[in-house]
């Protein structure tokens, strides 16, 4: 019998619009796009500002604080990569920004909305870095 393998997470689905993202993430920041030009944020990335049609951009550093807009505790399909439940969650950053994320270090009973969490990097396969949310201790 073997030892265990360590199963981790899928590595992202790189495009030309969210690799800033996810190549921030490997250096261990939380990126958001943000527009050169009105200065205004969006999330997932994409090509043109939503506001102010530019296609200037810029990744802007978060300060990895936010609070839990709304969650779902995920039973199934289980796939190895992931401990069940999950604990999927909206988060909206401080900087006025909403990502999907999971959260860690919380009991499914103890999940509150509005709750205060902070970013933290969990590794996923070829050195990729997804960012997961844990609650701030009062
Ligand atoms: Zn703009």
């Amino acid at each position: 019998m073997s030892a265990p393998t360590e199963v981790r997470r899928p590595a992202p689905v790189l495009t030309d619009d969210n690799v800033g993202y996810w190549e921030a993430l490997r250096d261990r920041e939380l990126r958001i796009q943000g527009c050169a030009d009105c200065g205004r944020l969006r999330h997932p990335p994409r090509p043109m500002c939503p506001h102010c049609g530019s296609l200037n951009k810029s990744m802007v550093l978060m300060s990895g604080r936010g609070t839990v807009y709304s969650y779902s505790i995920l039973h199934h399909p289980q796939a190895p990569a992931f401990d069940y439940p999950v604990l999927a969650a909206l988060i909206d950053l401080d900087e006025g920004v909403r990502v999907v994320s999971n959260l860690v270090g919380v009991d499914k009973d103890d999940i509150r909305i509005g709750m205060p969490v902070h970013v933290e990097f969990a590794d996923a396969r070829d050195g990729w870095v997804v960012p997961v949310f844990r609650p701030v201790s009062a």
